[in-house]
């Protein structure tokens, strides 16, 4: 089995976000970057895939500038073997995302695509339903569990309340809930390696997909500020506030 793993460069997940004085998005420069999250479990899942004998090759892509082969370097220190950047300046929206992945799905066909299931950044959760569509492909979304044959794949989908276990036919698309797995750290010696495994460079242009952003952001704000709260003298007083103040009883 190919496994196909898409990997988001995104802002690190501890880092305190700024947006922007003039309100157009976030600030991104001087900024640390990582794997999203997601992503990270994507990657994991694929090699625990070919560590059990089940994948033969796995094949992490990104979209984006060219720093984003550092998030690629990061798949092949955990453990993938090659990776594919599709380089552009363009803010890439999740309906490009899919076009590009699609496109590389055409030339790599894999038997599995691997994707998060949203990019803490946008928070769209779009991309791999999206893909999934364009290839006219099964869907696995939010998988806590992925057991495949080769032929069928039994995913268990985190949803509201519960848990769903579905089949499907593969080839599928694959997206990430946080309780699939817990990613594995890179070791020295395996970033090392990292850095002789190939990374294949394309563009929009030579994968035939426009990229061209189709919704435009008005205003970024920062959420509203939390008030400070108030120490009561006992529960009438509670009450009173509740009825007579904030008129929520
Ligand atoms: P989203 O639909 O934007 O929330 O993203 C869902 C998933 O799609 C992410 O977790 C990634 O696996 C994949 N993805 C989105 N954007 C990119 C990108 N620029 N490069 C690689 N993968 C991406």
């Amino acid at each position: 089995m190919k496994v196909l793993i898409a990997v988001k460069r995104v802002i690190d997940y501890n880092v305190k976000i700024r947006v922007k004085s003039d309100n157009t998005g976030v600030e991104t420069a001087n900024v640390k970057m990582s794997m999203n999250p997601f992503d990270e479990i994507a990657v994991e899942e694929a090699i625990r895939l070919k560590e059990a004998g089940k994948a033969s090759e796995l094949i992490a892509v990104s979209l984006g500038t060219t720093q984003s082969s550092e998030t690629i370097r990061t798949a092949l220190a955990m453990g993938a073997d090659r990776g594919i950047l599709v380089e552009t300046d363009v803010e890439l929206q999740p309906l490009a995302v899919a076009k590009l992945l699609k496109a590389v799905v055409d030339k790599e066909n894999p038997d599995l695509v691997i994707v998060g299931k949203q990019a803490i950044d946008d928070d769209a959760n779009q991309t791999g339903q999206m893909l999934a569509a364009l290839l006219g492909w099964p869907q696995g979304t939010f998988a806590s569990k992925f057991e495949s044959d080769g032929d069928k794949a039994t995913v268990i989908r985190e949803v509201d309340g519960g848990l769903e276990t579905i089949t499907i036919n593969m080839p599928a698309v694959l997206t990430t809930d946080l309780r699939l797995n817990e990613p594995r750290y890179a070791s020295l010696p395996n970033i090392m390696k990292a850095k002789k495994k190939p990374i294949d460079t394309l563009t929009p242009d030579e994968l035939g997909v426009d990229v061209t952003p189709r919704l435009e952001t008005i205003k970024v704000v920062e959420p509203p500020k939390r008030e400070a709260g108030e120490i009561v003298a006992d529960a009438a007083a509670l009450v009173d506030k509740l009825r007579n103040e904030a008129k929520v009883i």
